[in-house]
């Protein structure tokens, strides 16, 4: 048998295929990786759209979560990079009814996390999972708990809250303070971490071959086949559930269920700007939220005026992301105009109609299909068990899908390639 042609084949150039690629260099094993887009980075991705003025802005990851554990942090000051104390610079109000919290309002919003996180603890450790809709109408006496739900269910985990684990949830650490790289992670990321190695771009992998003989895997796409001694696939859940990459024989049924059970959600950044000088009263880098009812209230928290841009950005989540996204851009823009409406009144009309405005649309992404995926309920253990190898560690599957406690994330995209990348480097060891 011919030997094959490298050691190892990574797929997908974003954050866990470059930390997968970067490991594999550093113990000195042959590792190409191959991209189908035009561009590395994946999920982090800056652009500079025109019509927020040419400004950088982060089509998908922003921060750098959990700052002082998040080795991404760690890259960048060896590098010199400038890191903005993002949460330093963030001012916060919150409506209730249409005027701002008042200060037993505030401190009433503030004591309701803890209460959410101990109901969530302890039903979880009475049932062993359930919903985060669960968990809501367990305190169907809190004010705060719709709140809560809607923030962190379909908006920071991007899933309906009915179908989300509140496991998931507790297991995943997006605490501590956050850091944001001066011009964009995705432009940080091809600036820093792409350097030295084998990446092809505009090469999508249609079929991977595995279980040859000593594990051989032989990768197919639209400019031939390469074999390698083993593969590291980092595509999202949502491109590996679509089919669009074929595997033969077909996935083990433990890595087919744990898929399953990790569907994509969804997320949406709209940003409008603004045409005259009125702030409406708000100071710059202001985040907005309210406080949400418990009947289909769908919420949408906003960013005024981001690092002092003359733009409001806003983020919607979930399900309702997934039903504008399908309903286009005018429909995602009238949604976000009338929940500043409800928030502003008239003086947003006179404010941001016929400026510029801007959709993010990850959901139209082929090689991504969605923002980042969550674990159903009682399903919480799918990310270990879709990072655990398959083939005696001659294909391995990383990416934010598998790792915990940073799920979702760049910093867990990273490590998990790094991790696969240990994993397939003892696979090979003589
Ligand atoms: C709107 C949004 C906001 C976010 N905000 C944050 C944030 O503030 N902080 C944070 O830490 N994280 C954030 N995230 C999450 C973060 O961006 C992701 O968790 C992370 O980038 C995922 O990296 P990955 O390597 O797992 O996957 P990806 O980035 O999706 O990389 C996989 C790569 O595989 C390629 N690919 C797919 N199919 C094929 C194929 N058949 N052949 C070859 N290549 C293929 C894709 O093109 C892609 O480049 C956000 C994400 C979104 C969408």
């Amino acid at each position: 048998m011919p030997s094959p042609d490298l050691d190892v084949v990574v797929i997908g150039a974003g954050l866990a295929g470059l930390g997968a690629a970067t490991a594999l260099r550093d113990v000195g094993l042959r590792c190409r990786v191959l991209e189908a887009a035009g561009r590395i980075g994946g999920r982090a991705w800056t652009t500079y759209p025109e019509a927020l003025g040419g400004a950088w802005f982060d089509m998908g990851a922003f921060w750098f979560h959990d700052a002082a554990n998040n080795p991404l942090v760690d890259i960048a000051r060896r590098h010199g990079e400038t890191l903005l104390r993002s949460d330093e610079l963030r001012t916060e109000r919150t409506l209730v009814d249409g005027h701002l919290a008042t200060e037993a309002e505030r401190a009433d919003y503030d004591a309701a996390w803890p209460r959410f996180e101990a109901a969530a603890d302890a039903l979880i450790a009475r049932h062993g999972d359930v919903s985060m809709a669960d968990v809501t109408r367990h305190l169907a006496d809190d004010p705060w708990a719709p709140t809560i739900e809607a923030w962190e269910a379909p908006v920071i985990c991007t899933a309906p809250a009915d179908r989300f684990s509140a496991l998931d949830w507790r297991r995943n650490a997006l605490c501590g303070f956050n850091l944001v790289p001066e011009g964009g992670i995705g432009a940080f990321v091809s600036r820093r971490l792409g350097q030295g190695l084998d990446v092809r771009l505009n090469t999508p992998v249609r079929r991977i071959r595995w279980g040859g003989a000593g594990g051989q895997v032989t990768v197919e796409t639209d400019r031939g086949a390469i074999t390698a001694r083993a593969c590291i696939v980092t595509v999202s859940t949502g491109v590996l559930a679509s089919g669009a990459l074929a595997f033969d024989p077909p996935l083990p049924t433990e890595v087919q269920d744990a898929v399953a059970n990790l569907p994509m959600g969804m997320a949406i950044k709209v940003a409008l700007r603004a045409t005259g000088a009125d702030r409406l009263d708000l100071p710059p880098h202001c985040s907005v939220d309210r406080r949400v009812g418990r009947e289909a209230d769908p919420f949408v928290p906003f960013q005024f005026w981001p690092f002092g841009r003359d733009y409001v950005q806003g983020w919607i989540g979930g399900p309702l992301a997934w039903d504008l996204a399908a309903a286009g851009q005018d429909a995602i823009i009238d949604h976000a105009m009338g929940q500043l409406r409800a928030l502003f009144g008239a003086r947003v009309d006179r404010l941001f109609v016929g400026g510029g405005r801007f959709v993010t649309g990850w959901d139209a992404d082929p090689w991504v299909r969605g923002a980042y995926c969550y674990a159903t309920p009682h399903h919480a253990d799918a990310r270990d068990r879709l990072g655990a190898p398959v083939a005696d560690g001659h294909l391995m599957f990383a990416g934010e899908g598998c790792n915990i406690p940073y799920a979702g994330t760049v910093a867990g995209a990273w490590i998990s390639g790094q991790d696969a990348a240990k994993a397939v480097g003892a696979c090979l060891a003589p």
